[in-house]
């Protein structure tokens, strides 16, 4: 039966607009309100059954920090281990399902995700962590609907992948999960890929310990409640919330880790490699590890580019999310001829950039994170603006009283190797560096060398050859190169995201090449007229 199997042929969730007034708005905010006037528990979710006992840990909503939207009891050893226990219990079972049927669970969530669940996962996303209507839109609703789509429809076709067969045998190739468990670590910053990181090696085959961000809390749950929903079975993903460290040390040291999928910071991911190099002696096997970091990215100006579509991606691409996407531009090279029609454009469109509270629909700028990063970003500012080579252009303020807002920020340097042009801040900063026209093609080698990254990065230009010279120099500078747009908004299907050097293992998200990294094949083959004499012809009769 599952030779035959078709997945649905995926197309990308259509995004709505949330006009003001429109029907959608009128219930989203109707669930906005509902989850703000709520204090939820949050718990753990081992082999199906819910924990929520100890110490409380508070999850807030950013551009309102005093609003307490829920709490979290960070994991101790005990829930830890019954997470790993329970997804090793589960394996067996899970493994051996049809992969059509785990397809199904996932084409499910997906439907759940656009349809029953579309409002909560928008309103927890905006509440929890500060995105506008737009950006959550098409993170937590069409994204995270996406992968699975994408996944469940890639995954067909590696299963379709089988070898040949001579005459008289029969060769199969078993696509088996791993064997033992794969951890999931999730940065807070995408609903979409903390759904996508766990649910991935589990479609797979695989079980899974998800261990969400502390600071997406709140869209986890939902996202968690969606899985079950959908059917999955108790014990192939079992979520605990708490502290990366002590979760990662106790999961790393298990001698049944199977995996890790991470995305987040570039240090976070370089550790969690040194510890399993530590742990290598006590592994059952070599645990598959797949990171998604850091991300220092380029928009790139040639003096033929035209500045009105440049101006968008750089506002675009440097502030939506408050430029807390890996993919985020913070670096930008622009030749003089250009920069003389563009920057009091730019100043004065990033000045007038609405901040503020994400629900309000004017809002283009939402507050970080938290307390760490809008001190992380307040500390760039000040050492920028102490520095000869920069001048402030826009913003370099940060307000802490109701949310932890941070001035979309520009500086303008004339030193193309200072910090603000290699060091990723993950906010709302970029740095410009303008350029003599003549310097175009010293220029694409400087931008490939500053930054130990290689995540995206954007060509702005009309002439074909500066575009091909641009994609030719900066081959290895990203994974994903845009040509006349920003360098976020990577579509799955279409473009799927990752980046090499210090930005990851570039699996590429929501693509086959990601699902293949949680498959351990397996060949069977089988003899149908096994031989009856040992001997073979070139013996001549010696043998008899
Ligand atoms: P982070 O590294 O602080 O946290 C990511 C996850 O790791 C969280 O769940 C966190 O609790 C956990 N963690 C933190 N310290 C840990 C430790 N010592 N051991 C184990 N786990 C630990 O990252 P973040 O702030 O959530 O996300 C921002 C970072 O993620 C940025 O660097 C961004 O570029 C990167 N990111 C990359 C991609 C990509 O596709 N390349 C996508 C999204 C985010």
């Amino acid at each position: 039966m599952t030779g035959s199997v078709r997945v649905p042929t995926p197309s990308n969730e259509p995004v709505r607009d949330y006009a003001p007034g429109s029907a959608e708005v009128v219930r989203l905010r109707a669930e906005i309100d509902r989850v703000a006037g709520q204090v939820r528990e949050l718990p753990h979710v081992i082999n199906g059954e819910r924990f929520f006992a100890g110490q409380q840990e508070a999850v807030v909503s950013p551009h309102e920090h005093a609003r307490v939207l829920g709490h979290i009891t960070p994991a101790g050893d005990k829930q830890v281990r019954a997470a790993i226990d329970a997804s090793l219990a589960a394996r067996r079972d899970w493994s051996m399902t049809p992969w059509w049927e785990r397809a199904a669970i996932f084409l499910r969530a997906a439907d759940l995700v656009t349809g029953k669940y579309r409002d909560e996962l928008l309103a927890t996303t905006m509440l929890g962590q500060s995105k506008t209507y737009h950006q959550a839109e098409i993170d937590a609703a069409c994204e995270l609907a996406d992968f699975f789509r994408y996944n469940a429809y890639s995954a067909a076709a590696i299963y379709d992948q089988q070898p040949a067969s001579d005459p008289g045998q029969w060769n199969i190739m078993d696509h088996r999960g791993l064997e033992g468990f794969v951890l999931a670590i999730t940065p807070f910053n995408f609903t979409a890929i903390a759904g996508n990181l766990p649910s991935t090696p589990a479609l797979m085959g695989n079980t899974v310990v998800w261990k969400p961000s502390e600071k997406s809390a709140l869209s986890s749950d939902v996202v968690m409640r969606v899985f079950e929903e959908a059917g999955l079975p108790p014990g192939v993903i079992n979520l605990v919330h708490g502290d990366g460290q002590s979760i990662a040390s106790q999961a790393l040291a298990s001698e049944h880790l199977a995996g890790v999928s991470f995305t987040g910071s570039t240090a976070v991911f370089r550790n969690l490699w040194k510890t399993t190099a530590q742990h290598l002696d006590t592994y059952r096997a070599y645990p598959r590890l797949v990171g998604e970091t850091g991300g220092k990215n380029a928009i790139i100006a040639h003096p033929s580019a035209d500045p009105e579509a440049l101006l968008v991606a750089l506002v675009r691409g440097a502030f939506e999310y408050q430029g807390q996407k890996c993919s985020a531009a913070s670096r930008a090279y622009i030749p003089r001829s250009v920069w003389r029609r563009l920057e009091d454009r730019l100043a004065d469109t990033v000045a007038n950039l609405h901040i503020g509270d994400v629900t309000e629909h004017e809002t283009f700028v939402g507050a970080v994170i938290d307390e760490t990063s809008c001190t992380r970003l307040e500390q760039a500012f000040t050492e920028a603006k102490s520095l000869d080579s920069h001048r402030l252009l826009a913003g370099g303020s940060v307000r802490r009283e109701t949310g932890w807002f941070v001035d979309p920020t520009v500086f303008v340097t004339d030193d193309p190797t200072a910090f603000t042009m290699s060091q990723e801040f993950f906010g709302p900063l970029l740095t410009v560096h303008v350029y003599d026209d003549a310097d175009w093609s010293s220029i694409l080698t400087l931008a490939d060398t500053t930054s130990p990254y290689a995540l995206t990065c954007s060509v702005f230009a009309t002439e074909r050859t500066a575009i091909s010279e641009a994609l030719t120099v900066l081959r290895d500078t990203a994974g994903m190169t845009y040509v006349n747009d920003k360098p976020t908004g990577a579509l799955m299907g279409k473009q799927s995201f990752g980046g090499g050097r210090a930005s990851g293992t570039n699996d590429k998200t929501g693509s086959p090449l990601a699902l293949q990294r949680w498959v351990s094949g397996r060949y069977i083959k089988e003899n149908m007229n096994p031989d009856l004499d040992w001997n073979y012809p070139y013996m001549g009769t010696a043998g008899h």
